[in-house]
């Protein structure tokens, strides 16, 4: 075993996202997504073993390397930006969290349109504008979910949004219940709209107290990332 602490860290965080959400009063069902970028396939393999279900990566070509290493049946998020001209790939993974431009938008739509299914996908808001991250401001979100209402190729099943490095948790709390709103104009917007992916391993409870239906967690489980 390459993770032997793996089974007892994901009782924890998984304890710890249960007694979140029942302090935050949502009423949400949580979905723990792995995030084992940088990781051998051992970790999704062991994973699996340990009862996780979800498996996230943040590069494309990382993960189908190892879909086809670890071999076992998790669904596959992809978290991490993608090209435009790599769409097509994007039928490899049960959901794309990180739709962060219209452009990327419509490439994965017309993916779906060929590819005779509609891709699940959220919209990457980006609450706290920090430069460095990409997707739409809160109030750019109704205007492109209204405009994506009459895609087939793509299902907007939510959104999603990372919060700043290190903030405070008034920060954290602000930049959740943001995505939060942004969810509920996307629903309005006519899309299914139900997830929200919000929290790491810094900041995960706090997502969850905030409504979070999707946590992406890497180091708590799998320990620090050499790379
Ligand atoms: C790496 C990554 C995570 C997980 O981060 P940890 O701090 O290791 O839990 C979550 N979301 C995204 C988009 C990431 O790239």
């Amino acid at each position: 075993m390459l993770f032997p602490d793996l089974p007892a860290r994901l009782a924890e965080v998984r304890d710890r996202i249960a007694t979140a959400a029942a302090r935050g009063g949502h009423g949400q069902k949580v979905t723990l997504v792995a995030v084992t970028k940088t990781y051998p396939a051992d970790a999704i393999r062991e994973s699996w073993e340990a009862g996780v279900h979800d498996v996230g990566e943040n590069r494309v070509q990382e993960a189908i390397g190892k879909m086809a290493a670890a071999d076992v049946p998790v669904r596959w998020h992809l978290i991490g930006h993608l090209q435009r001209n790599k769409a097509k790939l994007a039928e490899r993974f049960a959901l794309i969290h990180s739709v962060d431009s219209a452009r990327l938008a419509d490439a994965l739509d017309a993916a779906g349109v060929a590819g005779g299914r509609a891709l699940d996908v959220l919209l990457e808001v980006n609450v706290s504008g920090e430069g460095t991250k990409g997707g739409w401001a809160p109030h750019e979100v109704r205007a492109e979910a209204e405009r994506l209402a009459t895609c087939v190729g793509i299902r907007v099943a939510g959104v999603m949004t990372m919060a700043p490095f290190g903030a405070s948790e008034e920060v954290l709390r602000a930049t959740f219940s943001g995505a939060r709103a942004a969810r509920t104009v996307v629903r309005e917007a006519g899309h299914p709209a139900t997830e929200l992916s919000m929290g790491m391993s810094g900041d995960y409870e706090i997502a969850v107290e905030e409504g979070a239906t999707m946590v992406r967690i890497g180091t708590a489980l799998f320990g620090a990332r050499v790379a």
